[in-house]
């Protein structure tokens, strides 16, 4: 249902990016991939679904390269109209040994382009009538963790930019919502897993270990799951859906 949109999924080349990207192409939309990397296999997994794909190479911590992206699309695809904040680094420390380096990187990745993609996105969605913003932010985004203070003040403030777009789209057929996925074993959280094996625990008991600190279900979440639920957040059927932050966690913000 989605043939004749075009949405820009930011950090598709791998994880949980590229699990949406494929889904929204699935159902019919254009596709415009962003991401470090050899973008070569995500346009092709993604192109295979027939609409039109295409790579754009802006690093999101530069407010610079992300307004040469949508001018990219505006220009290649006549514009973004579902939008999906997804590119977000991680870096675990304690506070004050946090690098500041990294603070500021993880600020500028995970929040600041989630405000210049959609600063720059919206106009284009309000000329066509219509859009969508989905902001993958975290089950970090609703609760704390230790060793993460950059990660998970940048996700709060996905959460919080998320109501206060919502709430300026409210009159309008434009929603923006987040999703708030706990673990999903991406390259992202299998860093984390390598850290616990390196400190001398067994790979299995590794993995086991830091889904039983967070998630009951002691299962992973998948990219496909979230692609499902950001196709929803694409339909019609999610139209009243505004502002919510949406757990899909195993749960883990239910304790
Ligand atoms: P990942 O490392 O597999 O993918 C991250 C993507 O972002 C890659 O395509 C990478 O190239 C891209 N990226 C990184 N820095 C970039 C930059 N400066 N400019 C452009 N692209 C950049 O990670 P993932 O786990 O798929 O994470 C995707 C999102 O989901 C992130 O926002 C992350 O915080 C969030 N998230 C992940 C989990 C999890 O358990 N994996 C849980 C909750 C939320």
């Amino acid at each position: 249902h989605l043939t004749g949109k075009t949405a820009l999924v930011t950090g598709s080349t791998s994880g949980i990016g590229l699990g949406i990207a494929e889904r929204l192409a699935a159902a019919g939309a254009n596709i415009l991939l962003n991401g470090f990397g050899d973008a070569g296999a995500a346009l092709a997994e993604v192109g295979r679904h027939g609409g039109k794909v295409a790579h754009h190479p802006a690093d999101m911590s530069s407010p610079e390269a992300i307004a040469e992206m949508i001018a990219y699309a505006e220009h290649e695809f006549g514009g973004v109209d579902i939008l999906v904040n997804n590119a977000g680094i991680q870096h675990v420390a304690p506070v004050e040994a946090f690098p500041v380096e990294r603070w500021d990187a993880i600020i500028a990745i995970n929040l600041s382009a989630v405000f210049h993609t959609t600063r720059l996105a919206l106009p284009g969605m309000r000329r066509r009538g219509w859009g969508r913003i989905v902001n993958i932010a975290s089950a970090h985004g609703m609760v704390g963790s230790e060793q993460k203070a950059a990660y998970v003040a940048a996700k709060h403030g996905v959460v919080g930019l998320t109501k206060v777009v919502a709430l300026e789209t409210a009159r309008e057929p434009i929603t923006c919502n987040a999703i708030c996925p706990g673990w999903v074993l991406t390259p992202l959280v299998q860093k984390q897993i390598d850290d616990r094996i390196a400190a001398g625990t067994p790979a299995e008991q590794a993995r086991h270990d830091l889904l039983a600190e967070k998630q009951p279900s002691l299962e992973f979440v998948t990219p496909e799951q979230l692609g499902e639920l950001a196709l929803f957040l694409c339909g019609e059927g999610a139209a009243q859906v505004r502002g919510a932050a949406w757990n899909v966690d195993g749960g883990w913000l239910a304790r």
